[in-house]
């Protein structure tokens, strides 16, 4: 049933929220790089705030939509910075794509996690290559959607999908970011992968086996 579907949502975000404390230093320094190394403060921030919102809803009753849209409220509310807003607008995306209905079907995963990526570039106008978590971001959508409708069984293809956005992410080091706080020192950042690419791919691995029933 949908408070069973929102459960599960609410575990996501707390192993996402984990995650991002273990290794909070280790994105600031990534930031740090070309950046102005507060990545991995910005995101615990907004976690923290996400979690606290999403607990808050569940014992209000709040159906999975409505919960992720108020994890993603508060996210943006909290966490300063550009990720933070593109991230709170994605996860309300996420949860509007899902609706508070019922668990989802492997197709209906899919299409909120294209909705979530759709909000990201949307509002952040970064494209692949762009160096952003966008590298990551879209890879994991394209290969999470493909393998779907392939018929995978929706816990391998997001594992998939999260082995790819990881490599993606890996992969970001080579490129020099074209948006965002470190285009002006772009050069610098050549051999460091990309802080929000990393994150992300972290957090959707994490996230998967509570998402995918
Ligand atoms: P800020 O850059 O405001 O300090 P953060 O340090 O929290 O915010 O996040 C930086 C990350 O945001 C970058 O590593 C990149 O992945 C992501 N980012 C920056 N600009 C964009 C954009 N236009 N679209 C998507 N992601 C972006
Ligand atoms: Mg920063
Ligand atoms: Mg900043």
């Amino acid at each position: 049933d949908s408070r069973n579907y929102a459960a599960n949502c609410a575990d996501a975000l707390e192993a996402a929220r984990k995650a991002l404390h273990d290794v909070e230093s280790h994105l600031g320094d990534m930031d740090a790089v070309a950046g102005d190394g507060d990545h991995g403060r910005g995101m615990v921030r907004g976690i923290d705030a996400a979690t606290a919102a999403a607990a808050k809803a569940l014992a209000n009753g709040a159906g999975a939509g409505d919960m992720l849209g108020a994890a993603g409220d508060a996210w943006a509310d909290k966490a300063g910075g550009t990720s933070g807003v593109l991230w709170g607008a994605g996860l309300r995306a996420f949860g509007e794509s899902l609706g508070n209905d019922e668990a989802p079907e492997p197709a209906e995963l899919a299409a909120a996690v294209t909705a979530f990526a759709a909000r990201i570039t949307d509002l952040g106008k970064a494209e692949m290559g762009d160096k952003t978590m966008v590298d990551a971001l879209l890879p994991f959508a394209e290969t999470f959607s493909k393998r779907v409708s392939e018929g995978v069984l929706p816990d391998v293809a997001w594992a998939e999908a999260a082995a790819a956005a990881t490599s993606a992410a890996q992969a970001t080091a080579s490129l020099r970011p074209l948006k965002g706080r470190a285009r002006p020192l772009a050069e610098k950042s050549v051999g460091t992968a990309d802080p929000g690419a990393t994150s992300l791919a972290m957090i959707f691995t994490v996230m998967g086996p509570h998402l995918v029933r």
